[in-house]
């Protein structure tokens, strides 16, 4: 199976590139932040703006345990970014889709677990 070839990026790179000190969902600063794939690098996710979020502990693991729909962050980071939310989940899915070649499950939300 062909896997992308992963971006060594570090969390604390990318947060300083998104300019970001606190969690994006729940507003909260006093915590530790760390930047989400909104798609998982596991689904072809890239360290792009349109699929990053910079999340609490708390509102990070209700991510990543379903509990808060892509859609959500998503609508989230087209605030951030200036841009209607359809575009930033397009934008995403594209480079995604890219990043994995013709892996179907994508659009699907067969996605892989990570941290
Ligand atoms: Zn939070
Ligand atoms: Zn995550």
């Amino acid at each position: 199976m062909r896997v992308p070839k992963p971006h060594r990026v570090t969390d604390k790179a990318l947060l300083k590139a998104l300019r970001i000190g606190y969690c994006e969902l729940c507003g909260r600063a006093d915590m530790e932040c760390g930047v989400h794939h909104i798609i998982t690098k596991a689904s072809g996710g890239g360290d792009a703006r349109c699929n990053l979020i910079c999340l609490c502990v708390g509102c990070h693991t209700a991510a990543h345990a379903g509990n808060i729909t892509k859609e959500q962050l998503w609508a989230i980071v087209a605030a951030r970014e200036g841009m209607a939310a359809e575009q930033v989940e397009m934008e995403s899915r594209r480079l995604a889709r890219e990043a994995h070649g013709a892996f179907f499950g994508i659009l699907d939300g067969a996605e892989g677990v990570e941290a």
